[in-house]
């Protein structure tokens, strides 16, 4: 390679208004579930522009529910549109890369709680505001503006590059599983999601489920004879909570989590129920999301939690005959450990990124364990990919306000160019 490392980064600050016009456009598509699809079709648009062979299509439950990873939707999917651009080395001499991240985003909650408009973004100091500007569209522009960085240098990766943007992170990861089922394989994966400029070492599992629970109707006057679904699910919901309390022990920690008092999260999400102030509620129904350690198994997690909604039931004397009904719908993520990834490919995947890193940040990479998941586990898990997960620094993710740091941004895409220069090598345009 003859171009050197501040070359590439100079590259990616001549193009970094650019950037951030490419962020605050894609901040303006509500790519909220089942409405992702103009999101996709701008960066289709980027990415053809830029001489990537985009490939488009609809995610089928039909074509992923057999394979490991997937997550029960209660729905068929339509209009999921997945986009993948692939940039084909003329040379392959260096190592291939996927270049991951999600263009769903989560509800904004309500919107009078934001101080500017959540899908108007704004700017203020070195800060973007808007839904989904961290989590996680600034990723999405990073990884394009690496990529365009050595373009603009007259260079691109000695190996075959795949910039994906998918769906259904935020809820299933149906999207990156349709990604594998398509046929999309490569030496490692780097997804872009928002850990501050830190290495995510480990990343816990995620379950949703749903509990269904029956009532008898009555008129209040004779409350005493009915039974209320909705007052039935508190003692439910707190037996839940100390399931919570015992797979937190530190005898069960997976040891990348040894030292955080409570790495898994139950959260009761959403509750429905009843139909009229003065009747005795007949049902009432509630979405929990509960996580797990790296290496649990999902179907121990199912089974503690049905029979500890059980052993909770049969203390209430209605529920006892009538036991509450538990779905799965949503996400069924197993954890994943990145630093348990023995594989020489993830070590020479981190050295390389650990590298860059230095280079930009003038500090050394940090590790970090989050409590959330990310796509990652697809590509470690079933693909026999390392998968690093490296974003920039963001704040309120998923809350009102949320917002990334620009000056972050900018050293990530900066980071990302130089890791796509090593662990790909670099090739003539
Ligand atoms: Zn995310």
């Amino acid at each position: 390679m003859d171009i050197t490392t501040s070359t590439i980064r100079s590259a990616v600050d001549a193009l970094f208004d650019t950037e951030i016009a490419f962020l605050d456009e894609l901040v303006r598509h509500p790519s909220l579930r089942g409405r992702e699809s103009s999101a996709q079709d701008f960066i289709s648009s980027e990415l053809e522009s830029r001489g990537f062979s985009v490939d488009r299509w609809e995610v089928q439950t039909k074509d992923i529910e057999n394979l490991p990873g997937y997550s029960p939707v209660e729905e068929p999917y339509s209009g999921a549109l997945n986009v993948v651009g692939a940039l084909r080395s003329r040379t392959s001499t260096g190592r291939s890369l996927v270049l991951n991240g999600h263009v769903d985003v989560v509800p904004t909650g309500p919107s009078e709680m934001w101080k500017h408009s959540p899908f108007e973004p704004t700017i203020e100091g070195d800060w973007m505001t808007g839904r989904g500007v961290g989590d996680m569209k600034a990723g999405l522009a990073s990884s394009l503006f690496a990529l365009e960085a050595l373009s603009s240098l007259g260079y691109r990766p000695a190996a075959d590059v795949f910039y994906q943007s998918v769906v259904e992170e935020e809820c299933t990861g149906n999207g990156a599983l349709a990604c594998l089922q398509r046929g999309y394989r490569a030496d490692a994966a780097l997804i872009s999601e928002p850990f501050s400029e830190h290495l995510v070492s480990a990343q816990v599992g995620v379950l949703w489920f749903q509990v269904h629970l029956k009532g008898r109707p009555t008129h209040v006057a004779y409350a005493g004879t009915g039974s209320n679904a909705i007052e039935a699910a508190f003692p439910l919901i707190q037996a839940l909570h100390e399931l919570e309390a015992q797979r937190n022990a530190p005898a069960r920690r997976h040891r990348a989590f040894a030292e955080q008092e409570h790495a898994l999260n139950l959260n009761i999400g959403k509750i429905v129920g009843g139909d009229w102030a003065s009747s005795v509620p007949a049902w009432c129904s509630f979405d929990a999301r509960m996580g797990v350690f790296p290496g649990e198994s999902l179907e121990e997690l199912r089974a503690e939690i049905e029979s500890t909604l059980r052993a909770a039931a049969a203390g209430n004397p209605f529920l006892a005959g009538h036991p509450p009904e538990i779905t799965y719908f949503g996400f069924a993520a197993e954890g994943y450990s990145f630093a348990d990834d023995t594989r020489p490919s993830a070590r020479a995947a981190e050295d390389a990124l650990k590298k860059a890193h230095e280079e930009v940040a003038g500090a050394t990479l940090d590790r970090e364990a989050i409590t959330a998941t990310t796509d990652a586990r697809f590509f470690g898990l079933y693909a026999d990919m390392p998968a690093l997960v490296y974003g920039p620094r963001a704040e309120a993710i998923h809350g009102f306000d949320e917002r990334v740091d620009l000056e972050s941004v900018r050293r990530v895409t900066q980071t990302t160019a130089l890791f796509v220069a090593e662990w790909c090598g670099l090739e003539k345009k």
